[in-house]
């Protein structure tokens, strides 16, 4: 039984929320981030290769 609850405030209902790069859209906390929400700056992966070709077009 590992039960204890992190550090911290503990609060119901509380998902940690990003703003996407691209869109501007608020995204919040997905499970398959889990391990790179860090480096999480999109929020999907569609927005992710947008960003990339904008990147690109603008640096020619
Ligand atoms: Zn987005």
């Amino acid at each position: 039984m590992n039960g204890k609850p992190t550090k911290g405030t503990h609060r119901k209902g509380h998902l940690l929320q990003k703003n996407c790069l691209q869109c501007g859209l608020p995204f919040t906390w997905r499970k398959k981030w889990a391990r790179v929400w860090d480096e999480v700056k999109y929020c999907s992966d569609r927005c992710r290769n947008e960003h990339k070709k904008t990147t690109k077009e603008n640096k020619a």
